[in-house]
């Protein structure tokens, strides 16, 4: 459906490092630069009395603390830092929040679940102990030869968030913060991380959408050791009814990709998504019982580098879950514990509303 298509309201021209455009009366996107596949991230600075308000901070790299600096000279005014909101506890959102926060007098504002969260794996602590990593992904069929690199991604985190700030203000659903002379909603959004926090503002009918909603990839929705039952793609897709609720003409503001309008079509465009890949899961597990790992080739259809196979297994996972939770895949044990799951008949538009659309097309 084209017209679910995302509209670039901006149009395809984002800032460089260091640079700010106004892209709402005292709303100012910042766009840091990534080593990754993904190579940056949207950041937001907010107008905020006689000081300002930053949304999320960038990774801890050297390109993103000179772009930072150029901002303070240029942007800033004059003004303090007084706020760093972080929408959740990935490292690119999350991980210069300490520095800000520690240059300013800054206080960090965070929902519990993504705070706690980031402090303890900021800590060293890994989310779960070793043995239940392993045991999480050999019971999903990972081979030997992967799991060691698979459950070895908290050491990962620490490197990516060396240091949280020791304190912070709770913030929770529906709350609603004054920010210079906007009022946001906080929306509280799951299934890509614990409590991710997205940011309305009736006035100027503008989202700040985080990563629940981006206009080109599909946000990343994975199961974890340390909750292994989870439907995480259950709590993804019940959380995007509330963007539904939200009005058509709504500016998205988004943590990668362009600014965009049709926030109703966007999250169809997602529901759709999901669905077929559900019905590919469906598919080939009614051919024969097939375990996540074995489903990788059916989800994915390019080659996984190491920091991508964990992500892809636990999006596979989260997939599998889904269908098991409206009773459309059923479990099989194997004799050394790997789960396959099978599927039987299916009603037509099960798998559908499984992604929250309509039974029919
Ligand atoms: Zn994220």
């Amino acid at each position: 459906m084209s017209g679910d298509a995302p509209q670039y309201w901006i149009g395809e021209a984002a800032p460089q490092p260091g640079a700010a455009l106004q892209v709402a009366p005292g709303v100012h996107w910042l766009r840091m630069p990534m080593p990754l596949a993904l190579d940056h991230i949207n950041l937001w600075l907010l107008a905020d009395g006689d000081g300002w308000t930053a949304i999320d901070s960038g990774l801890p790299t050297d390109a993103t603390r000179a772009a930072w600096e150029q901002v303070f000279v240029d942007t800033l005014q004059g003004r303090p830092l007084r706020r760093v909101l972080c929408t959740h506890m990935h490292p690119d959102h999350v991980g210069l929040a300490h520095w800000l926060c520690a240059r300013f007098g800054a206080e960090l504002w965070m929902t519990q679940g993504e705070y706690l969260s980031a402090r303890i794996m900021s800590a060293g602590l890994e989310p779960t102990d070793p043995e239940s990593a392993l045991a999480h992904y050999r019971g999903h069929g990972a081979p030997d030869a992967e799991l060691a690199q698979l459950s070895g991604r908290g050491n990962f985190y620490r490197r990516m968030v060396p240091q949280m700030p020791v304190r912070y203000r709770r913030i929770v659903h529906d709350e609603v913060i004054r920010i210079g002379d906007f009022d946001w909603r906080v929306i509280e959004g799951a299934g890509h991380s614990p409590e991710h926090a997205a940011l309305w503002c009736a006035q100027h009918d503008l989202l700040l959408s985080g990563d629940m909603l981006l206009p080109r990839i599909s946000t990343n929705v994975s199961v974890y050791p340390i909750e292994p039952q989870a439907d995480a793609l259950g709590r993804y897709l019940r959380a995007l009814t509330r963007f539904e609720a939200l009005a058509a003409n709504t500016r998205v503001l988004p943590s990668h990709g362009l600014p965009f309008i049709g926030v109703h079509g966007r999250v169809r465009q997602l529901r759709v998504h999901h669905a077929e890949r559900l019905a590919a899961v469906v598919q080939a597990c009614s051919a024969q019982p097939r375990s996540a790992y074995e489903l990788l080739g059916v989800l994915f259809q390019r080659t996984l580098d190491a920091h991508q196979l964990g992500f892809a297994l636990g999006e596979a996972i989260a997939h599998v879950h889904r269908l098991h939770a409206v009773g459309l895949l059923a479990r099989d044990d194997d004799m050394v514990g790997v789960r396959r799951w099978h599927a039987g008949r299916v009603a037509p538009g099960a798998i559908r509303l499984a992604a929250g659309l309509d039974a029919e097309v």
